[in-house]
């Protein structure tokens, strides 16, 4: 301490020079006062320093508890699915405000049957309206497209598994807010070979967290029997032709029920209807489908053999 108060400690100060001059006895008693009130004055500053170490104590260790109680609300290591981004604040989904924004989301007005997004006034897509579905309706929460093809891209393919978290949630919620209703959930499968090479199988990551979240008992009712070549440029013709016998349906319980399958993309509908004919075939009463995303519906163009491609 170099103020001027710490350093009269012990010094020359007033009381020395009031006691200065007198006799041996009031010397004496000065030095006496004096190093009573230096004792004093010591101790003060001993406590003082004590309760000093003690504050910056208490200050730290609350710190700590603060920062312990943000972590539980909002793990630092927590980051945005699609970005990266850590997340700073609490979110529904584990997603940050900017990609939030811009994840394609399907609207209000969609085609009753395959839950494309569909811009006119009418109730059905341009798929829909030319052909027969084995299943009710799909619903979706995202279009296939920008932000949300991405987050699937990092879960089906490139091995992020917790994003089943994000949309599963994001899956559940569009379940209750479209008012759909099934008792029991089914997975779409995927053959040995095809698990073994990918590693997991995405739909029954989501199927497993919608189950959870809606408390529906999940089934692996389906069983894919044929290994299909890979669907992605093949057109939905040549998909259902492609699945066609690929699954069947090896559990009773899905007798009179209505069954919710569950997949991450529905693009043509041909994996959906493969299953959901082969769920009919076992005796299911009704079959809806739940997909993370669906593909915009494409402009409808004549092919070379003079019908309309979709
Ligand atoms: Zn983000
Ligand atoms: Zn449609």
């Amino acid at each position: 301490m170099s103020d001027g108060k710490d350093e009269s400690f012990g010094g020359f100060d007033g009381d020395e020079a009031f006691s200065y001059g007198g006799d041996e006895a009031d010397v004496c008693e000065g030095r006496e006062e004096k190093q009573e009130r230096n004792g004093r004055d010591q101790s003060k500053n001993k406590n003082r320093d004590r309760l000093k170490r003690f504050a910056e104590r208490l200050k730290l260790a609350l710190g700590k508890a603060a920062r312990a109680f943000r972590d539980a609300l909002f793990p630092p290591d927590i980051t945005c699915d699609v970005c990266g981004e850590e997340l700073t604040a609490q979110t529904r989904y584990r997603l940050c405000a900017e990609c939030t924004e811009q994840l394609p989301r399907v609207g209000e007005h969609v085609c009753l049957v395959c839950g494309a997004p569909i811009t006119d006034e009418a109730d059905y897509c341009i798929r829909c309206q030319y052909e027969e579905s084995a299943f009710l309706k799909n619903r979706s929460p995202l279009v296939y497209d920008g932000k949300a093809r991405e987050l699937i891209h990092k879960f089906k393919f490139g091995g992020k598994k917790y994003i089943a978290q994000t949309l599963g949630a994001m899956m559940a919620d569009e379940y209750l807010k479209r008012g759909m209703h099934a008792e029991i959930a089914a997975i779409v499968p995927m053959t040995h070979a095809e698990e073994k090479s990918r590693g997991y199988n995405q739909s029954e990551l989501l199927a497993n967290e919608i189950a959870d979240r809606l408390k529906l008992p999940l089934l692996p009712a389906l069983v894919k029997t044929k290994d299909t070549a890979s669907q992605k440029k093949l057109t939905g013709k040549e998909r259902a032709q492609n699945l066609k016998d690929a699954f069947t349906c090896t559990y009773i319980q899905v007798k009179g029920r209505k069954v919710l399958l569950i997949d991450d993309v529905f693009t043509t509908g041909a994996t959906a209807n493969a299953c959901a004919e082969a769920l009919i075939k076992a005796g299911a009463r009704e079959v809806c489908v739940l997909t993370a995303a669906v593909t915009k519906r494409k402009i409808p163009v004549e092919s070379n053999d003079g019908k309309t491609a979709i």
